[in-house]
């Protein structure tokens, strides 16, 4: 059975790289029938940030990624946090101890930093591995008698893994194909440290064998780790995953790891949801708060590294898991685009019923306290939502229905606003009691105004534009005096005038 998981450390938020890997664990999973595990990485207390699990539990379940098993939703392999698993990893540890591919080390932090600085002064990089290990504090170098009384001393020790000497690995990765790494490129790990907790990398892959994973899709960070992981997995004596790794979201201009500093920089969310960075005070914007429709996200963040059939862009999370094909993801880094995440959006605005917006928009308190009726409001919607990208631009770019100008647009006033404009607006609203407040009844009466009048329509329009608006933009006037109401109307039209 298919079963991939997604193992963040809650470490701080996840930013899009990490939601665009759970979203490929998913897909795949769900395209293959199988289960989507969401494990919690914290062994490493260190880097702990306090609510960065909840953070990701919601971000999941925003986009609709929703884990089969989880801390949350439990399942048969649980617990899901590693910082509750230290009884199976006890077991572990006391068995790779047994074989030929583990040690003991004793050297404290200082020692090694001593013999760091040693290594730079003469110009070389210390690495812990198969020259400098037989030289330095562990159970390779020292006696059984010594390391016996160490331990019985409580003495700090930490297990390392001890990488075979001279070993070709044939590696392979599903995106990548196959490529080779030697043994003696590669340093001892720690696997095991001082307080008992595993580090990442061992605690990683007692996981997965032990949750049954069948494949380890993750970010490219992690293709150095894979010699190491493949080793382990051949010391404990179990048959290893398959493994995919994922090329990196690159900032817009095409160079470089996208980071949540070019968020700031460029104008764009890079988390999923708003982030309060304590440490800093900052507060980083999300995708949910900025506006963007779950599905628009999800539907953005696939096509970032991956192409479906005939290169189709609109897919809903079903039809991405229908399509979904681990081989078809691009070797390339995807370049991130911020034009594109709104034209998804504006995209799937357009799908989205007026009921539906109108929804949206009663988060907004000026639409909800409105004196507008509904259905003025869903005629509102009707009008701009085309040119939305989000739909909080319909409140934005339809302010002037929800409250009269509170000033005129200088250059507008310019144009269209002189002493025959005035006459005519007096002339005009004089006489708009008697008009039924209907769009077509209205673009008669406005014509017939101004053919009584020889006047040309703009001389009409215009001045009555920038009473109603504030400015020469907007929707058709009918329309607009339509929503606004006779009452209104006159209101708008008399400010201006005086
Ligand atoms: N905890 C690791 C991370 O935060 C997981 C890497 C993996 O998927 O193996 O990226």
């Amino acid at each position: 059975r298919v079963r991939v998981r997604f193992a963040p450390s809650p470490t701080g938020p996840l930013h899009l790289g990490g939601m665009r890997t759970a979203l490929y664990d998913y897909l795949f999973a769900k395209n293959q029938g199988g289960d989507f595990i969401l494990r919690i990485e914290d062994t490493d207390t260190a880097r702990y940030v306090e609510g960065a699990e909840e953070y990701i539990m919601e971000a999941l379940e925003w986009a609709g990624i929703i884990p089969d098993e989880s801390p949350k939703h439990g399942g048969n392999y649980g617990p899901y946090r590693q910082s509750e698993r230290r009884k199976i990893y006890d077991r572990y540890t006391a068995e790779i101890l047994k074989t030929d591919f583990a040690y003991i080390a004793f050297d404290t932090p200082e020692e090694l930093d001593q013999i760091r600085a040693e290594f730079e002064s003469r110009g070389e990089v210390f690495s812990y591995n198969y020259i400098t290990r037989n030289t330095l504090r562990n159970s390779l170098s020292l006696s059984e008698e010594e390391v016996q009384k160490l331990i019985d001393q409580q003495t700090p020790h930490v297990v390392r893994f001890k990488m075979p000497v001279d070993r070709t690995l044939n590696l392979e990765d599903i995106i990548r194909g196959k490529f080779t790494v030697n043994t003696n490129t590669l340093d001892d790990k720690v696997l095991v440290k001082n307080d008992g907790m595993p580090t990442y990398h061992f605690a990683n892959i007692i996981d997965d064998y032990e949750m049954k994973i069948s494949h380890v899709i993750r970010g490219e960070e992690w293709l150095p780790s894979l010699g190491l992981h493949v080793l382990l997995y051949e010391a404990m004596g179990w048959q290893a995953p398959e493994f995919a790794h994922l090329s990196l979201i690159l900032k817009p201009e095409g160079k470089g790891k996208l980071s949540k500093r070019d968020g700031a920089k460029f104008g764009f969310p890079v988390f999923p949801l708003d982030f309060h960075d304590k440490t800093s005070g900052e507060t980083y914007p999300g995708y949910r708060e900025q506006g963007y429709l779950p599905e628009a996200f999800v539907n953005f963040l696939a096509l970032l590294g991956w192409s479906p059939a005939d290169d189709k862009e609109i897919l809903s999370l079903q039809e991405m898991t229908q399509e979904f094909d681990l081989h078809k993801l691009h070797k390339a880094g995807a370049r991130f685009s911020k034009e594109k995440a709104e034209w998804f959006n504006h995209q799937y605005l357009q799908k989205k019923t007026d009921e539906e917006v109108l929804e949206m928009l009663m988060s907004i308190d000026q639409v909800k306290d409105s004196a507008l009726s509904k259905e003025n409001i869903l005629k509102i919607i009707a009008l701009m939502k085309e040119r939305a990208t989000f739909a909080r631009d319909i409140y934005e770019d339809g302010k002037f229905f929800f409250q009269s100008p509170a000033s005129y647009d200088e250059k507008a006033v310019a144009k269209a606003w002189n002493k025959d404009a005035v006459e005519n607006m007096k002339e005009f609203a004089s006489e708009l009691q008697s008009v039924t407040f209907n769009r077509e009844v209205l673009k008669q009466y406005i014509q017939d105004f101004a053919q009584n009048k020889s006047l040309g329509m703009g001389k009409i329009m215009m001045p009555l534009r920038l009473a109603l608006v504030g400015e020469l933009k907007g929707p058709d006037v009918p329309d607009i005096m339509e929503i606004l109401g006779s009452e209104e109307t006159i209101v708008r039209i008399q400010n201006a005038i005086n």
